[in-house]
């Protein structure tokens, strides 16, 4: 068969020749993402040490929309197309409706390469667990470079207007944190967490054991913005800081390391919901400055537990509306 010569003069050359020209291709640039994400989190981390939080706090509210992301592609899609709200595969927007446009950039993100683990047992239905043994990179485009059927609304309530709407929020959103919710007019001051006394709690704003989330009417009454970063904040300790069964669990961090993480976890969640805590959060974050490794670290963390919350909620809104 004739064929004519491609740009890159590769027609002729052999399959294999190729096809192992096209991995390397492949893995260059693959390589050259990952290389991304680490200049990445070096220079947010720079920035912190030298007191700058505001483009931190700037990727963290543009982490929300993506929340089904890793950290890692939330930082690549961040630097590639920060003004998206949605990106999907070719296919996957042809399937809801939308077409890329001509000329549209792709942005490259990170998907994992798995084989089959001969070490691992056989799960109960008989398959062999997947080891990571790399990333290939895979292209998505932009909502704002595709056209057709009108874009999904984003799937998250918006806060009904004023004091009572933030109350009725976190009320509505109790019913799918994973540990009762309630809220206390008296301050609780004889806490004890795992046989030991736990905390001042007379100045708390709330306070999880792992098996319960109480909010300081006093303290969070009055400030609805406020409680609802407080009951957020609470969350994402008993998501991250507890086990289950309200133990702590091997891997746990330092306190301080655990109040950043529940406050950057807050600070993702209430900018889902239109509320910017920056104000609060500024000189917090901080302290991961000049230590982009336990900020790579952190972010994940934080990463998984805003997925884990929003999917929570997801199902929540989901189980409701199938009962309506
Ligand atoms: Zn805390």
């Amino acid at each position: 068969m004739s064929q004519a010569a491609t740009p890159e003069g590769q027609a002729d050359a052999p399959r294999t020749e190729r096809h192992l020209s096209a991995r390397a291709a492949s893995q260059a640039i693959t390589a050259e993402l990952l290389e991304r994400v680490s200049t990445q989190l070096e220079h947010l981390s720079t920035r912190l040490q030298q007191g700058e939080s505001a483009e931190l706090l700037a990727f963290m509210r543009f982490s929300a929309r993506f929340h089904s992301y890793s950290l890692n592609n939330q930082l690549l899609i961040w630097t590639q197309a920060p003004a998206s709200q949605y990106v999907a595969g070719f296919r996957n927007w042809l399937a809801s409706g939308r077409s890329v446009k001509k000329g549209a950039k792709a942005v490259r993100i990170l998907a994992p390469l798995t084989v089959k683990d001969p070490d691992a047992a056989r799960t109960t239905e008989g398959k062999q667990p997947q080891k990571l043994v790399g990333f290939r990179y895979v292209s998505v485009f932009a909502d704002y470079d595709t056209e057709g059927e009108p874009l999904p609304t984003q799937g998250f309530m918006t806060v009904p207007g004023g004091d009572e709407g933030h109350r009725a929020l976190i009320d509505d959103l109790s019913s799918a944190v994973p540990v009762p919710v309630r809220w206390e007019d008296a301050p609780h001051t004889a806490l004890v967490v795992n046989g030991r006394p736990w905390g001042r709690h007379s100045s708390a704003h709330g306070w999880t054991d792992g098996q319960q989330i109480v909010l300081n009417t006093a303290r969070c009454a009055g400030q609805p913005a406020h409680a609802l970063r407080v009951f957020f904040h609470e969350w994402a300790h008993a998501e991250l800081h507890f086990t289950d069964n309200g133990q702590r669990p091997e891997d746990l961090p330092s306190r301080a390391v655990r109040e950043l993480e529940a406050d950057g976890a807050a600070y993702v969640l209430c900018a889902a919901y239109g509320i910017d805590a920056t104000a609060q959060t500024a000189d917090y974050v901080t302290a991961w400055g000049g230590h982009a490794e336990a900020l790579q670290t952190s972010l994940k963390r934080i990463a998984k537990t805003v997925s884990r919350v929003q999917e929570r909620i997801q199902a929540q809104q989901t189980a409701r509306s199938a009962a309506d």
